[in-house]
Formats: structure tokens, C-alpha cells, sequence
């Protein structure tokens, strides 16, 4: 097998790699466990040293990456750019806080001394997905190395070359040699991977099945995982949203790499009293996105990451429009090469379609109409997935009752679009997965949560 990487804009081939045999791979395992011998042993000042060095090449660099990514992928060069910045800022937050984040905690026991302390768990196996290729990877490895550990990289098939980049940007950041390793293997190994005894966890980003995969052969194993997987996300339009606000949010939230964002909008649950006049605005705000060639620093969105997900996209589309839904924008497959799929607008979207039941991982929105609050929240938690929510309305105390109480998901915004920030956690629940990144929550999850007790 090989693993290639193919332009989504033209259907050039990039570049192609022959895959990794196992002899290799437990090879490199061997070596970055090494690696990590020596690392866990390094003040945190000496880890931060690094990752600060990693965000300066990052940032150096970011037209670099960003035009990487766009050739990859088909990430518009702007967000290619703005994402390696985020992972630069990540890599920053990482290095100032860790010290704090994993500090000793003391505990008020009848010992002469007791406490908690965090200890590094080893190699860390990081199956990664194309959609973010750089921050998805760096959300993971920035706190997992400064915590001490070490890391083999396995990511999505169709970007290997963002995936040897991350490991010579660490390199060049003056990592031991070994300590990050990219593991080029089809996913087809990652269950020898997750079995290699120097392998103590793993952590995927990914679709549900992937996760299930990952996690079965994990739980056989006994390690440790940390599973973010898709989401479905409601943003909840009240009767009292302020209409522009509300179509300029649902628009990027939905928009955001081109819709490919497990924590993109996906499903807009709208009061009937305000459905028809937002319905008109998000129409207009879709129509205006600038679609086109991910190069030029204009476009907006790209065309989606392969041909394969375009063609399911559109069948999902197709199949809700057969069951009742309708369709108020796009919904074509464009002439011409590149897999582009124009955004689209679905309304009177109902259970029993997939727009409704399934995760639409493109830039087709599914507007369900509901007639109050209590429907909106009973809509909005009636998917498989919790991963992201928001809420649009001008009372920011029942905005933040709903969002507290009401929503089953990791995060909910009020009046703006979800996103990720190292300062708090990122996770699901339900299908979306479990265990939390970024944050205190996040380094936290790959280590030896220890107690010491001196009598
Ligand atoms: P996958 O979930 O299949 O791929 C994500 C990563 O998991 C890749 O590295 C992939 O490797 C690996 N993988 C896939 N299957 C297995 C397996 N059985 N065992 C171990 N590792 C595995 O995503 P797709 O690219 O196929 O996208 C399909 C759908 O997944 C999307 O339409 C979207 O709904 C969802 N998705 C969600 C993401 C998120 O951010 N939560 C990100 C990407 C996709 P390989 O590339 O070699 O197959």
C-alpha cells in the first residue's frame, strides 16, 4: 500500500509514500520510547524551551504550512495560515502553564505529608484526521509532551506531508531526536500499534467508526484513550435572537473549513415566529461565501478534502430532499474538476432524514423549525452526537440557563460560534466521544495521576 496524497482542487498527485512495515514501525516505537526516558526527566522549563522554539517556526512559517495544507486537503490558504498561528499560540500556552497545570497538589490527610502528583505515562499513539491536519495534532501533542511524554503520530492517509512536517517542525524546535515520531502506515495497523507494549494510550480524532475500532482494541489492550469524535451541533435561534447577529454566526459556524469541522453547525433549530425572516437572511450570508481555489488568498472555502466525501455529502443531501426536506440554496454538484459542493441550505428538516439524524461534514445547513424554547432543547438533545451547541437570543440569563442546564453537549456558546481554546476543555458526550483536551482537564489525561503518603 501507499500512503498519497491527492490535490482535492485538481486531482494531482502530491506526493506518495510506501507504507511502513511493522519490522519499522515497532522500531520507531522502540526508539521514541528511549526518547522518552530521557525526556521525562527534563524540568518543565527545559520542555517549554522547546515548544516556544516550535511556535516561532510555526508562526516563520505559517504562508508555508497554510499553502501545504491547501494543497493537501484544500484548506483556503487564510485559514491554513490562521491555523498554524492557533497551534503556535497553543505550543505558547502549553509551555507557560504546564509548571502550573501539573503542579503537586497537597492533601489535608491525618499523614505527615500527602500529595498528588503527574507523572508522564509514556507513548502516547495519536491517530489523527486530514480536517485540521496541523491543529488537531498540535490540540494533542503540546500538552502531552510537556507533560513528559513522548509520541508516535498516525495520521489521516491523505496527508502525509503535513505529517512529517509537524515532525521536522519539532526537530527544528531542537526535540530529542525520535521523541515525535510520524508513523506512516495505513489504518490497517494501528491495532499492531495500539498492541505494541511500549504503547501505553492513544487518543483519536476521527469519525465514530474509527473511534469504536480504536477503542475496542484499546479496551483489549487495557490503554488508556481519549476519543473526540463527530458531532451534530444545534445552534438554537430564540424568538428574540437578533437576526443578523444570529445569520452571521450560523453562517461561520457552519462555514468553518468549509463545513468540515466536528464542531461546525450543523443543525439550526429555529422558532417558527423568526423562521422565515432568518431562513432569508442565512440564505443571503451562504450565497455570499466566496467558494474557489484554495491558493488564492480571496477564497473562502475550498473544495471538500476527497471526491468520496463529496459524492456521500451529496447523497445525504439527495436522500433528505426525497423524504420532505427542501432545498433553499445549493444542493448541485458543480461541472468541472475539484471536489466542490456549493453551500446549501435545507429546510423543514425532520427526523427520518439523514440531515437530521446523521453528521453532515460539508457546507449544507439543516434548518428544523420548532414552535418554542422547551421543542428547541428537546430537538437540539435529540441526536446521537454532544459535542458543540449554541444559543441566540438576546436574554443572556435564559441564554445561560439553557446553555448550564438544558444542552447535552461538552461545550455551549451563547451568541457566537463554537470553537476551541486552549484555555478550556474540548470533548463530548454521547457519540462524540469522552475525555477532554486542552486545558488543565486536557494535560491530564495523559498521566499517572500518582498519591504519595509519608507516614
Ligand atoms: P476517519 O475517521 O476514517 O479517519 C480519521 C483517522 O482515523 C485517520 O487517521 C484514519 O486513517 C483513522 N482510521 C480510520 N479507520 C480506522 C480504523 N478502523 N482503525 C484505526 N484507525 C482508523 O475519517 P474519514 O476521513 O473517513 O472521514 C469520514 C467521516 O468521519 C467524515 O465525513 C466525518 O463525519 C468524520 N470525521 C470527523 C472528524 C472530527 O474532527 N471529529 C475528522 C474527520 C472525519 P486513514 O486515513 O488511514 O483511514
Amino acid at each position: 500500500m501507499t500512503i498519497e496524497s491527492i490535490n482535492p482542487a485538481t486531482g494531482e498527485k502530491l506526493e506518495a509514500h510506501a507504507e511502513m512495515p511493522r519490522a519499522a514501525v515497532d522500531d520507531i516505537i522502540g526508539k521514541t520510547h528511549e526518547a522518552f526516558l530521557a525526556w521525562r526527566g527534563t524540568s518543565f522549563e527545559q520542555r517549554a524551551q522547546h515548544l516556544r522554539e516550535a511556535a516561532k517556526i510555526l508562526r516563520a512559517k505559517s504562508d508555508t504550512w497554510g499553502r501545504l495544507m491547501a494543497r493537501e486537503m484544500g484548506k483556503p490558504l487564510r485559514d491554513g495560515i490562521a491555523e498554524a498561528q492557533k497551534c503556535a499560540a497553543c505550543c505558547e500556552f502549553f509551555a507557560d502553564n504546564a509548571a502550573r497545570l501539573l503542579a503537586r497538589e497537597p492533601a489535608d490527610t491525618e499523614a505527615r505529608t500527602s500529595f498528588v502528583t503527574f507523572n508522564p505515562l509514556g507513548v502516547v499513539l495519536a491517530v489523527m484526521p486530514w480536517n485540521f491536519p496541523f491543529w488537531q495534532v498540535f490540540r494533542f501533542a503540546a500538552p502531552a509532551l510537556m507533560a513528559g511524554n513522548a509520541a508516535v503520530l498516525k495520521h489521516a492517509s491523505n496527508v502525509p506531508g503535513c505529517a512529517l512536517a509537524i515532525e521536522q517542525i519539532l526537530r527544528e524546535a531542537g526535540m530529542p531526536e525520535h521523541l515525535f515520531r510520524t508513523l506512516l502506515i495505513g489504518n490497517a495497523q494501528v491495532d499492531a500499534a495500539i498492541g505494541h507494549p511500549l504503547v501505553r494510550a492513544v487518543t483519536l480524532t476521527g469519525s465514530g467508526p474509527a473511534g469504536s475500532a480504536v477503542a475496542r482494541k484499546a479496551g483489549e489492550m487495557l490503554k488508556k484513550t481519549v476519543l473526540e469524535l463527530g458531532g451534530s451541533d444545534p445552534y438554537l435561534v430564540l424568538e428574540d435572537a437578533d437576526l443578523d447577529l444570529a445569520a452571521s454566526v450560523c453562517t461561520k459556524g457552519r462555514l468553518v473549513n468549509g463545513g468540515q469541522s466536528c464542531i461546525a453547525a450543523k443543525r439550526f433549530i429555529v422558532v417558527e415566529p423568526v423562521r422565515r425572516e432568518f431562513e432569508q437572511r442565512f440564505v443571503q450570508k451562504m450565497k455570499a461565501a466566496r467558494q474557489g481555489d484554495p491558493l488564492d488568498m480571496a477564497t473562502e472555502i475550498g473544495p471538500l478534502a476527497r471526491h468520496d466525501l463529496r459524492d456521500a455529502l451529496h447523497r445525504q443531501v439527495e436522500q433528505s430532499v426525497q423524504r420532505g426536506a427542501r432545498c433553499l440554496l445549493g444542493g448541485q454538484v458543480p461541472e468541472g474538476p475539484g471536489a466542490y459542493y456549493p453551500p446549501t441550505v435545507l429546510t423543514d428538516v425532520a427526523k427520518g432524514m439523514p440531515a437530521y439524524d446523521e453528521e453532515l461534514f460539508g457546507p449544507v445547513a439543516a434548518v428544523i423549525p420548532v414552535r418554542g424554547e422547551q421543542e428547541a432543547i428537546a430537538v437540539a438533545n435529540d441526536s446521537s452526537f454532544g459535542l458543540g451547541a449554541a444559543v441566540i437570543t438576546r436574554d443572556l440569563a435564559r441564554a445561560e440557563r439553557i446553555a448550564a442546564e438544558s444542552i447535552e453537549a461538552g461545550c455551549v456558546f451563547v451568541n457566537e460560534a463554537v470553537r476551541s481554546d486552549p484555555r478550556l476543555p474540548f470533548g463530548g458526550v454521547k457519540d462524540s466521544g469522552y475525555g477532554r483536551e486542552l486545558s488543565g482537564y486536557g494535560i491530564k489525561e495523559f498521566v499517572n495521576i500518582k498519591t504519595v503518603w509519608v507516614a
